[in-house]
């Protein structure tokens, strides 16, 4: 057994990560009155929400006519009626007060000539229903809408005394006898000493996996560690098969350029110079959800009509557009692209591709953030003691593809409605449990067996092993072939972690174990999300088979739920969607019959 001295904290509540979702729950749950600790492994205002650009989803209206149930509508065709519906409502719903409720707090809008909050259109965000025309319903700070969110919220939460725990790596969720969570096991890294947190509640906000992928638009840090502990604790995670492919990726690095600039105007054009997306969606051309658009562009390269001496990328032109209109409302990306592109988007176009960046699946909750482990009896039962939030999580408000500016809604609106269900479940008065001793042992013992690892593969090595292979067998476009093979050699990758060698021993800034521990929890990410991917025998949002190119709703409109074992083995199991909204039409929700399931065109 490996022996550490541990510092012991106790909490009623422990948040794991201060994105935008970790920040809004800690700010809730400290205004709720709970003893509130936020642990993070990069200071607040680092992690990845702060790179978020175009903007937040909320139906206010500023532009013109919008409703939540026209916001409802879009969202349920943009999940491809994979949505869980009463999520879908709720977030829709509440989004209007969720924006309003951050620009008291002080977020710094940017504004329309009355000064209301300014709105600009985004990919499949809709009116009438998706019957008019496309509809300006996300707010933006200029093209720094999640910087300008995340440094308010880390105000926000200071000034309700929420105790921040920065630069400390949490490596393991403690699990109960009886399967509820008590806490967690974390290392600090700029002074090698280990933390034990005990919690009535923990609360996983730690982000996406994007780096599961070669080529994506996330941080580095975007590693899914609560994934990892999620099922290194024996839990499911749910449509892991769901991954996001941006359009326009900057060529080669990567770097994203939103949405927000086809919305002001910009459009693709291919080799010829044709705006081809006027041929694919002939109504929402540039302005089609994001999964349709990415699979338009690969097209295109596909078909020879790529640009560039390999023809293998697509233009982005807003050399058109006003100057002004740059200035004002897209300066950040004419800075990315003058930096990773070396382009004067006055006078060139950019060079964009498809790119990896966003993880619809995650760790399954209901709206309130409570993670789910689905029993024979109940696919909806609780796990005591752990909620999950933001793209950690998968409340399935996006379901099988999500729309540009819904995350930034998702992670604000979920992430306070974590912090109220809290209020009510979290005994305040009780004491904080203690998990079994033997769960830290497993806890530290892993941690120390990493840390002396002495194999042949270096991390840095059997990363990128696992990268390329995602990125060539788990992309835009999937077939039986190209999966199978893929699971063969991910399969292979995941049991050289056996293999591993770490070369620095030391616990201070060991940036070689940190990678080697975030190599573990993006292995189970990326087994579940090819093992899901090759089990789907369908076409659904963002998964696209060529082989099954159809929606078949009879048999897969269900969640996949993947059971990832410490070894690398996957079982996958399903959960059904919840179909039924939470508010009947003649109290004012939505009609049944608009969101049954139909064809998705734009
Ligand atoms: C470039 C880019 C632009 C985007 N633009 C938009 C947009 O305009 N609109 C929109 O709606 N969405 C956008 N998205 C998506 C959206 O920004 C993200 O989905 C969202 O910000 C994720 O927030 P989060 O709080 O869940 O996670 P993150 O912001 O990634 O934060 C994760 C937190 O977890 C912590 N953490 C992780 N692992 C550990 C660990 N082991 N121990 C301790 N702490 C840990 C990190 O330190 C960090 O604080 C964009 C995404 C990208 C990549």
């Amino acid at each position: 057994m490996a022996a550490y001295d541990l510092e012991t904290h106790n909490y009623d509540v422990v948040v794991v990560g201060a994105g935008g979702a970790g920040l809004r729950a800690t700010l809730g749950m400290a205004e709720q009155g709970l003893r509130t600790a936020c642990v993070s492994k990069v200071f607040p205002t680092r992690s990845h929400t702060v790179a978020a650009q175009g903007g937040i989803a909320a139906s206010l209206g500023n532009m013109g006519p919008d409703n939540w149930q026209w916001h409802m509508y879009d969202t349920v065709k943009g999940s491809d009626w994979l949505g869980d519906i009463d999520t879908i409502e709720y977030v829709t719903r509440h989004a209007p007060a969720a924006v309003y409720e951050l620009e008291h707090y002080g977020v710094p809008f940017s504004r329309t000539e009355e000064g209301k909050i300014y709105q600009r259109p985004f990919g499949g965000m809709t009116s009438e229903f998706g019957e008019g025309p496309p509809v300006a319903r996300t707010c933006a700070a200029a093209d720094r809408t999640g910087h300008a969110m995340l440094h308010t919220l880390y105000g926000q939460s200071l000034k309700q005394n929420a105790e921040f725990f920065i630069e400390y790596f949490a490596i393991d969720l403690i699990m109960s006898e009886d399967g509820a969570c008590t806490g967690l096991i974390a290392w600090k890294l700029d002074d090698g000493t280990l933390h034990r947190f005990n919690a009535k509640l923990v609360v996983l906000a730690t982000g996406g996996y994007g780096r599961a992928y070669f080529s994506c638009t996330s941080a580095h840090t975007c590693t899914g560690d609560g994934g990892g502990m999620v099922a290194r604790a024996g839990l499911p995670l749910e449509d892991m098969e769901f991954v996001q492919f941006h359009p326009t990726g900057i060529y080669g690095p990567g770097m994203l350029i939103t949405e927000g600039a086809r919305g002001e105007g910009g459009y693709l054009t291919n080799s010829e110079g044709e705006r081809f997306m006027e041929r694919y969606a002939p109504t929402y051309k540039d302005l089609a959800s994001r999964d349709v658009v990415s699979r338009c562009m690969t097209i295109e390269i596909r078909e020879g009509r790529g640009v560039g001496p390999l023809k293998d990328h697509i233009h982005l032109n807003l050399m058109h557009l006003p100057p002004e209109v740059i200035h004002e409302r897209l300066p950040g990306i004419a800075e990315s692209a003058r930096i990773f592109a070396g382009v004067d988007v006055t006078k060139e176009p950019i060079p964009v591709i498809p790119t990896c960046h966003y993880n619809m699946g995650g760790i399954p909750t209901n709206y309130w953030g409570e993670v789910l482990n689905p029993t024979k009896g109940n696919p909806d039962a609780v796990v005591p003691g752990l909620m999950a939030v933001g793209e950690a999580a998968c409340a399935s408000l996006h379901g099988a593809n999500r729309l540009g500016s819904n995350s930034l809604i998702d992670l604000v609106v979920l992430g306070r409605a974590a912090s109220l269900r809290a209020g009510e479940v979290v005994d305040r008065e009780g004491a904080v449990p203690e998990g079994p001793a033997s769960e830290v042992d497993r806890a530290l013992d892993r941690f120390d067996a990493l840390r002396h690892a002495n194999g042949t593969v270096p991390t840095a090595e059997l990363r990128l092993e696992m990268q390329r292979t995602m990125q060539s067998d788990a992309a835009v476009f999937r077939t039986e072939e190209s999966l199978a093979d893929g699971v063969k050699k991910m399969d292979a990758i995941a049991g050289k972690l056996d293999d591993i060698k770490v070369t620095d021993r030391s616990l201070i800034w060991n940036s070689d174990l940190m990678e080697t521990l975030e190599l573990t929890n993006l292995m189970p990410n990326a087994l579940a999300t090819i093992n899901g991917a090759l089990a789907r025998t369908e076409s659904r949002g963002a998964h696209a088979r060529e082989d099954y190119p159809e929606r078949d709703d009879k048999n897969w409109r269900k969640h996949t739920l993947a059971f990832v074992d410490v070894k690398g083995k996957v079982r996958l199991d399903y959960r059904p969607v919840h179909t039924k909204p939470l508010t009947p039409p003649e109290q004012g929700g939505i009609d049944p019959k608009v969101i049954a399931p139909k064809a998705r065109v734009y």
